[in-house]
């Protein structure tokens, strides 16, 4: 039987990431010993308090068909989180409970696009921010964010890129593929440009809120002043530092009106979120935070090692990240140079499959966030497993000439 697909499933592509993921699982089942550095993924356990409260949540049957956009005791749960780690003051009916924080932001630009809007998007990006806006029929406005601002987007690169159609900021703090981290003051200035232009609404991606390193602090746009926030979704979830990615569990804070569209689209589509993960979330998020403290030491540890090893290869060159647990170096020198079959180098997309080929490690080329001649490693690996990876990359590069 022949048949189409819509125009509005062609218009997207399956996330890079993911697709990544996948070849290296299937190298991985076929024998090859790949080591993988490209999916966003902690390697701790979910720690134990929280699966018991799953493993409870099954035991005492709690398994039935729950609340759309989540249960009263987790909206409850999240309210008393952002109120308390970040002075938001959302009441329970501007609290959305969804599976992942994907679904949260996919919800709310279905919710809130027209076709034609445009919605700005600082690049590098995550890369699922622009097939979503593009399914939603919306228009991805990608602004080249540079290095020297560590990738941040500036106050004027914003003003920039606004226009009449301009409906929507996204901004993700800590920056996932970069590490970079915003400060008060980065947020501040972007929302005295935001304050002049009351019809843009701000998605604010916080979901590796936990993870800044150094003496930094973490802060959200939505803290910043209250004309912001009665515009912004702030959205957060359990995957990374509460070390839950397979249990899709992601919340958002947010104006009434949109929390009550996004229900509505979740409603028609997933229902709600697992109802037994929702029970792992409400230990998760009342627990204590303890284990996160010893995450970060060891990030902060594998990320020391990780940017030493990359500056020491010749024609590689990485930034200390601040935060999230990526590193993201630059590859540009490599170019032009050859492998040891002859191949040349030219451009970070080779780069990356030459490490998968000669190193057999995966890593993501940065064009998939929007960023060429740079990539992304996700050290995320057991330490000694991350040397052994950085190792391999090492004496890969010491095989071109
Ligand atoms: N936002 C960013 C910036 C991410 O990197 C990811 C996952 O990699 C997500 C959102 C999705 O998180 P979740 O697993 O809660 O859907």
């Amino acid at each position: 039987m022949v048949f189409d697909l819509s125009d509005r499933i062609n218009r997207i592509q399956t996330s890079q990431t993911i697709k990544i993921a996948d070849i290296t699982r299937d190298l991985i089942a076929k024998g090859k010993k790949v080591i993988s550095l490209s999916q966003g993924e902690p390697d701790f356990e979910t720690p134990e308090h929280i699966k018991k409260a799953a493993i409870n949540a099954i035991e005492d049957g709690k398994t039935k068909y729950s609340y759309v956009d989540g249960m009263p005791l987790l909206k409850e749960a999240v309210r008393e989180k952002f109120l308390s780690e970040n002075s938001l003051d959302y009441k329970i009916s501007e609290i959305s409970i969804g599976t992942g924080c994907k679904q949260i932001i996919f919800n709310a630009l279905m919710s809130l696009l027209n076709p034609g809007d445009e919605v700005i998007i600082p690049s590098p990006f995550w890369v699922s921010y622009k097939d979503i806006v593009e399914f939603a029929e919306g228009i991805p406005v990608l602004v080249d964010c540079s290095i020297e601002n560590r990738f941040k987007l500036t106050p004027d690169d914003l003003e920039s890129a606004i226009n009449k159609s301009t409906r929507c900021l996204i901004i993700n703090n800590p920056t996932n593929p970069t590490g970079s981290v915003y400060s008060y003051d980065e947020l501040k200035s972007i929302s005295n440009v935001l304050v002049k232009y009351p019809n843009i609404f701000v998605i604010s991606d916080d979901i590796y809120e936990y993870l800044v390193y150094n003496d930094s602090k973490f802060h959200t746009i939505a803290e910043i002043d209250e004309n912001i926030k009665m515009r912004t979704l702030t959205c957060n979830g359990m995957s990374k530092s509460f070390c839950m990615t397979g249990w899709r569990l992601g919340y958002g804070g947010g104006p009434k009106k949109l929390i009550e569209a996004m229900s509505k689209l979740q409603s028609q589509s997933t229902f709600h979120p697992s109802t037994i993960s929702q029970y792992a979330a409400i230990a998760g998020l009342n627990g204590s935070r303890d284990f996160i403290t010893d995450q970060k030491k060891s990030y902060e540890e594998r990320r020391n090692i990780t940017v030493s090893y990359l500056n020491n290869i010749d024609g590689i060159t990485c930034n200390t990240p601040e935060g999230s647990f990526y590193a993201f170096p630059s590859c540009k020198d490599l170019y032009g140079k050859r492998t040891p079959n002859g191949e040349i180098l030219k451009n970070d997309i080779d780069v990356c499959a030459y490490i998968l080929k000669e190193a057999e490690v995966s890593v993501s080329p940065g064009s998939f966030f929007g960023k060429k001649d740079y990539f992304r490693v996700c050290y995320t690996a057991e330490k000694n497993l991350l040397s052994e990876a950085l190792n391999r990359i090492s004496n890969a590069f010491t095989l071109i000439k």
